[in-house]
């Protein structure tokens, strides 16, 4: 009779989000290294485990999911608030992301 770790679930998640910001860190790196073809395969390795581990990216809006390149802002990326949205925008491609700033609580 095998016994079944109930952490298991939740220890494979945390490994996979360290995962994750493990190979963030490698794109950034790998960003400002100017090599664009690693941190292509770096960004599709952090989406497909977020995907198969159905683990959140940290910092996804700083991910561009067009060109698969990590956004630095200042540097591939513009970042500009305007009515209560963010807009990033991709230097690389153009491509242009909106988020709706949240409130703050209380
Ligand atoms: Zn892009």
């Amino acid at each position: 009779m095998k016994k079944v770790n109930p952490l298991t679930k939740k220890f494979i998640k945390e490994r996979a989000r360290i995962w994750i910001k493990e190979l963030m860190d490698l794109a950034r790196e790998a960003e400002l290294k100017g090599e664009k073809d690693l941190e292509k395969e770096y960004i599709k390795l952090i989406l497909e485990i977020s995907k198969h581990y159905k683990v959140k990216i940290p910092d996804k809006r700083y991910i561009c999911k067009n060109c698969y390149s990590i956004l630095i802002p200042g540097l591939n990326s513009t970042v500009r608030i305007k009515r209560g949205r963010v807009i990033i925008k991709c230097l690389n491609c153009g491509n242009i992301k909106r988020y709706i700033i949240r409130k703050n609580r209380g």
